[in-house]
């Protein structure tokens, strides 16, 4: 009964709301997410055309789940031969490769196996042994990329190894989807490609953007937080995105490569605020895999780089130039 009253009067807010901005806006599931780009006041039909055809170009070079994309074609020649990519699909496996190094490996765009074996992007996802895992994981090591720039070709030196850009992939289609939008001349924009946010410009009254921070624990498009910014890239990675439960415990996709488990360390999301969403969304992901003082050493390291850290007890701990303010009040800071 509460429910009912409560679902028109929301949907009202919202679409007033949506009239007062000018806003209008294209979704569509891509990169395995769902993908919104907001053109606020100058929203082209052709502009949108060009933005999502430019995902998906990015998608069928990157994709795992396309047979003929460039990743698919390096996992299935390891140990076999260099394959040649394209010159998109070579930078991003050179970023991934250099904060594979930065972070120590715990991000580590060679953990394709671990993945796969926990089958967490499929229908049905397992724990499996750790005999299993003891099995693959040595096959999960970036030093066993080989890189070629003049020929713009990548090899995995083993048999059995994988590449898996999923914790990167998507912040480079963000750069790319919000370059279009700046070349066309857009003064206010938003790009969320499954969480990897941009804003772009600035507001109308100057005031900064507030953009929602995912809530660990709820559902999609639930925030605890809010965290006010100019024009910057905002990525999440959580535990929040996949996961399953099996015998009373809980497991997510974020993998550590040092023991081929989800981490487990008390962190249940990492938000990261800079320039760049591909970079963005590779520091997510690896200051969650190392753990809060880790994480936070090596975010504290990249000028220009924020965080905001939240713990399985709900509290949470944000770097010096971060402003977030948490609306949710079961939430704290430390
Ligand atoms: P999201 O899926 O929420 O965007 P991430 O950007 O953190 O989150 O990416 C998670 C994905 O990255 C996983 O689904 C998996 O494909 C891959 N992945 C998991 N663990 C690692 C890791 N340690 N290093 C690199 N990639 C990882
Ligand atoms: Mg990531």
């Amino acid at each position: 009964m509460v429910y009912k009253r409560i679902f028109p009067f929301f949907l009202i807010i919202f679409f007033s709301a949506c009239i007062e901005q000018g806003e209008f806006s294209r979704t569509e599931f891509a990169l395995g997410t769902v993908c919104t780009v907001t053109l606020y006041e100058q929203g082209k039909n052709s502009l949108y055309n060009d933005i999502f055809s430019r995902i998906r170009e990015i998608e069928n070079l990157m994709s795992l789940n396309i047979s003929s994309s460039d990743i698919s074609r390096i996992n299935s020649n390891a140990g076999i031969k260099p394959v040649s990519v394209h010159e998109n699909t070579f930078k991003v496996i050179e970023r991934a490769v250099y904060f594979a190094q930065l972070s120590g490996g715990a991000f580590d765009p060679a953990i394709g196996p671990i993945v796969s074996l926990w089958g967490i992007s499929g229908d049905n996802p397992r724990c499996p042994s750790q005999e299993e895992i003891d099995k693959i994981l040595p096959l999960v090591n970036w030093r066993n990329i080989e890189l070629d720039a003049n020929a713009n070709s990548v090899f995995l030196t083993q048999h059995g190894m994988s590449l898996d850009l999923g914790a990167i992939a998507k912040g480079y289609a963000a750069d790319a989807a919000a370059e279009i939008l700046k070349n066309a001349g857009i003064k206010r924009g938003l790009v969320d490609l499954g969480g990897n946010i941009i804003v772009i410009g600035e507001k109308k009254d100057k005031s900064p953007w507030r953009v929602g921070i995912q809530n660990p624990y709820g559902n999609r498009r639930d925030f605890f937080g809010i965290v006010h910014t100019d024009e910057k890239t905002i990525v999440t990675s959580g535990i929040y995105e996949r996961n399953f439960e099996e015998d009373g415990r809980f497991f997510h996709h974020l993998f550590s490569p040092f023991d081929g488990y989800p981490a487990d360390n008390g962190l249940i999301s990492v938000t990261v605020i800079m320039d760049i969403s591909m970079e963005a969304d590779a520091l997510s992901t690896a200051a969650f895999v190392l753990g809060y003082e880790k994480g936070l050493f090596l975010i504290e390291s990249i000028p220009g780089v924020e965080a905001i850290f939240v713990f399985n007890d709900r509290s949470v701990q944000v770097t010096k130039g971060v402003e977030f303010t948490i609306t949710d009040n079961t939430f704290f800071f430390r």
